[in-house]
């Protein structure tokens, strides 16, 4: 079984070099490196170090759009919405959000450079991290009731162009159908892209079934001919979840999904945003063993040291949580 972690926040190889060690010594053998779009534009040969410290290590190496456009998970911000503020995601009251939009050419565009780019560091496994459409609730921005996502120029082009009609104002079963077929097709695009230039995908749902929170659809997505890995990331904590039925129920998903398509399954764990319980190491440990216990082929931490170095999502026993995720691991 694969034990992994997110690395993310140096980009000094030296000092990221010995945090690689230290993870082959706690027993790893696999990482994900954020390529952020920063990372893109000022990082790139330093990011193609820092894989390739991994690969000396035997490191399996994984690379996601951390924050990418903002329709993907993570702690970055985005220059493509600031520079193409008409890529973005239109409410149905007409006000753009600061997303980019899955339709947009532009960002599709960007979206492929980005990709070829991930997979010119070296990358084994581009990770397709929480693809999804604008969440209001995540930014905590108010918005008129009853306004969803995404109602943009292209969108409409493209809904009208599948349905012969024009794209409604309300949010119909027919909108959520063309918003999952929309998100699964620009998946389907950028994972062939990946296969092309020679590496594999995994693609990581939120759980829950709500379409603005990604794919519904899983067992479509498992069918695809693109997809290696097959990951969901049950964060109990973040979700407010009861952790051992969550993690449990979505180790089940994934492995039963993994196995009827020969794929490889995965199961993060939150080791981020956590309560100030002393219980707290202890619900990491059961919900790493949960997941292995389940037969996942992948398990991940997100992140490395449990967020130590990220203030607004750490967590304040770090150690103690990194700890007991790995203190769960099975010996190889
Ligand atoms: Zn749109």
């Amino acid at each position: 079984m694969e034990r992994g972690t997110s690395y993310f926040g140096v980009r000094d190889p030296r000092h990221a070099e010995h945090d690689l060690d230290r993870f082959g010594d706690e027993g790893l053998d696999a990482v994900l490196h954020t390529f952020s779009e920063r990372d893109q534009r000022y990082y790139q040969e330093t990011m193609a170090d820092l894989v390739a410290a991994s690969h000396d290590r035997g490191q399996r190496v994984y690379v996601n759009p951390w924050g990418v456009g903002r329709v993907f998970g993570g702690e970055a911000l985005s220059e493509f919405i600031g520079r193409n503020p008409d890529s973005r995601q239109r409410l149905s009251t007409g006000d753009r959000v600061p997303a980019a939009c899955f339709n947009d050419p532009k960002f599709r565009g960007f979206m492929r450079e980005w990709t070829r780019d991930a997979v010119d560091l070296g990358a084994d496994v581009i990770f397709w991290d929480e693809p999804h459409w604008y969440v209001p609730g995540w930014d905590a921005d108010p918005l008129p009731e009853g306004a969803w996502t995404c109602r943009c120029d292209a969108c409409r082009e493209r809904y009208e162009a599948e349905y012969d009609e024009a794209m409604p104002a309300t949010e119909t079963d027919r909108v959520v159908e063309f918003q999952e077929a929309s998100l699964f097709d620009f998946l389907e695009e950028m994972m062939a892209l990946v296969r092309e230039e020679g590496a594999e995908n995994a693609v990581c749902l939120l759980p829950g079934d709500s379409s603005e929170h990604g794919l519904t659809d899983w067992e479509r997505l498992a069918a695809s001919d693109h997809i290696d890995v097959f990951s969901t990331d049950p964060y109990w904590a973040a979700f407010d979840e009861e952790m051992e039925s969550f993690v449990d129920e979505y180790t089940d998903r994934v492995v039963s999904l993994a196995d009827e398509y020969d794929l490889e399954s995965q199961i993060w764990i939150q080791g981020f945003a956590l309560p100030d319980d002393p219980e707290t190491p202890k619900k990491v440990e059961r919900a790493t063993e949960i997941a292995v216990e389940g037969g996942v082929d992948s398990v991940f931490m997100w992140g490395w040291d449990a967020c130590r170095v990220i203030s607004s999502i750490g967590t304040t026993d770090h150690d103690a949580v990194w700890n007991a995720y790995l203190d769960a691991l099975p010996d190889e």
